[in-house]
Formats: C-alpha cells, sequence, structure tokens
C-alpha cells in the first residue's frame, strides 16, 4: 500500500507542512516506542503533532484533519512566517519549530584561535543544521565530516581578530538530524557515518524534501529501503513508489521531477 501522505490545501496552501509531516509521520509509524523520549521531548510542536499522529493511526482522524488541527498554533506562534491563504512558508522556518529541543543539548561546538589559544564552547539545540556558504558541499557525508572535523570558522577572535577553528562533537547519538542543503549543490548520501566518543554510529536517509516552482514535494525511504516520492497536489493521500535506494545514486537524489532538495532528514538506526 506504501506511506501515507497529505492532500494539498488549495485554498490555504498547506505544502511545507504536507512535505514535512508525511515524512515524520512514516517515521513515526515504523517506530512509535518511544518516539516521545528521543524525539519529542521538550518540544511543544513535535508533542502535539506526535498525538495528531497517534489519532491518525486509529483512524479517529484524516492526515488533513491533524495537519488543520495543529496549523493554527503554528500559525499563532508566528503569522508571519506561517501565514493563512495562497502563501509559501520558510521551510527552514517551519523545520525549526520541529526540530528545536529547548535546553536539551544535542552537540557542542570548540572554537579555538590558533594564534593566542583562547577559546570557548558553544552548545547545540537543534537537530536541524544549515549550510554555510563556506563549505562548498559535495555531499552530505562530506558536510557532515567538515562540521565534525576541526576547520576554519567565521567566528574572528575578540583577543588578537584571527579567524578561529572549530569543530562539534554530538553529546550522544542524534535521534534525527535535519539538514538545509538548499544552497548547495550537494549529493544526498544513503547513509551519515558519525563518531560519537570515537565510536562509529550511523544514520539512515528518512526523507527529502524538495522546493521548486513555488511547491513542496517530498521523497520518503522507508525501513527496507524502498524509495517513495509524494506530492500533495498529486498524489494526495498516497505515494508512488520509486524503487529500493540502492538503485538510486545520490547524485540523483538532488532532484525530484525539476524540483531541487532543500532538507534531507536522517534517523538514527534504532535496532
Ligand atoms: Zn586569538
Amino acid at each position: 500500500m506504501g506511506p501515507i501522505g497529505f492532500t494539498w490545501d488549495s485554498k490555504n496552501y498547506s505544502c511545507s507542512y504536507d512535505a514535512l509531516f508525511t515524512i515524520l509521520y512514516n517515521i513515526w509509524i515504523q517506530t512509535p516506542r518511544d518516539f516521545y523520549t528521543r524525539i519529542a521531548m521538550r518540544n511543544s510542536f513535535m508533542t502535539h503533532l506526535e498525538d495528531l499522529f497517534r489519532d491518525m493511526r486509529d483512524n479517529h482522524i484524516s492526515p488533513e484533519d491533524a495537519r488543520n488541527i495543529i496549523r493554527p498554533s503554528i500559525h499563532n506562534y508566528n503569522p508571519d512566517y506561517f501565514p493563512w491563504g495562497k502563501k509559501g512558508v520558510n521551510m527552514v522556518h517551519l523545520s525549526e519549530l520541529f526540530f528545536k529541543i529547548r535546553a536539551k543539548i544535542i552537540a557542542y561546538k570548540y572554537f579555538r584561535c590558533t594564534s593566542c589559544s583562547s577559546n570557548y564552547t558553544e552548545t547545540i539545540d537543534s537537530f536541524l543544521f544549515v549550510q554555510l556558504h563556506q563549505f562548498e558541499g559535495t555531499s552530505t557525508q562530506k558536510w557532515c565530516n567538515f562540521l565534525t572535523n576541526n576547520n576554519p570558522s567565521s567566528q574572528i577572535c575578540n583577543n588578537c581578530n584571527q579567524n578561529m577553528m572549530a569543530y562539534m562533537e554530538f553529546s550522544r547519538l542524534p535521534a534525527l538530524l535535519a539538514l538545509d542543503v538548499y544552497a548547495q549543490n550537494t549529493s544526498i548520501s544513503h547513509k551519515l557515518s558519525v563518531k560519537i566518543w570515537d565510536e562509529p554510529k550511523t544514520l539512515r536517509l528518512a526523507g527529502i524534501i524538495y522546493l521548486g516552482k513555488g511547491h513542496f514535494t517530498a521523497r520518503i525511504v522507508d525501513k527496507n529501503k524502498e524509495v517513495w516520492w509524494h506530492d500533495g497536489m498529486t498524489t494526495q493521500n498516497k505515494c508512488k513508489n520509486e524503487g529500493n535506494l540502492q538503485n538510486i545514486t545520490p547524485q540523483k537524489l538532488k532532484n525530484l521531477k525539476g524540483r531541487k532538495a532543500c532538507l534531507v532528514v536522517y534517523e538514527a538506526c534504532t535496532k
């Protein structure tokens, strides 16, 4: 039958919500156990969404009901970013709401000046990472390596005005990683390998959001590595099968029917 998708609302444009929620629902439905502790904890939007996902699974509400129930609270949170009517939404703004885990440390970023060795540490409380122009990304794995290896940062030393070096270390294996790749021409690696306290760990590709012609669509990768595409305007509540991930190259995943990848979601591999 394939994954469930969200049907587009032509009155109050909903494609950004449809694309993100289709990916999140299909992550949730495959492993609903412990979702709250792994992902939703301390994020009221994700907690609310999980409650609605449960109602969807039990056939109490349709996907569109779920979306329409949560949209007013998103709109009220920031009416300029999340308008009603025939207006679009910035995917970074929307995904930030769901991927920022307040008061939980996802990673540490260590800055050090190479000339005077002045240093400081920043904490990161978001599963969402936005690509910077300083890195000409060739693949999401290479970008991840760039973040976790010691590299020149855009921060200037307060002491001597030199560029500081920086590297990031995850506090533990993140349940999700959302990578904003729109600014760069980045191939989408089938999996991400990260070192957590020197131990190699893997995150699997779970979904990709595409943007083009003022409309968001999505690809879903299920646990059997079957790839599906969704467009709330055309496939509506269904997703269409595209075959197995191993037959679709990272290069090919950059685009979907004339649209460009903007957000890539990886999920920690669970046993
Ligand atoms: Zn310095």
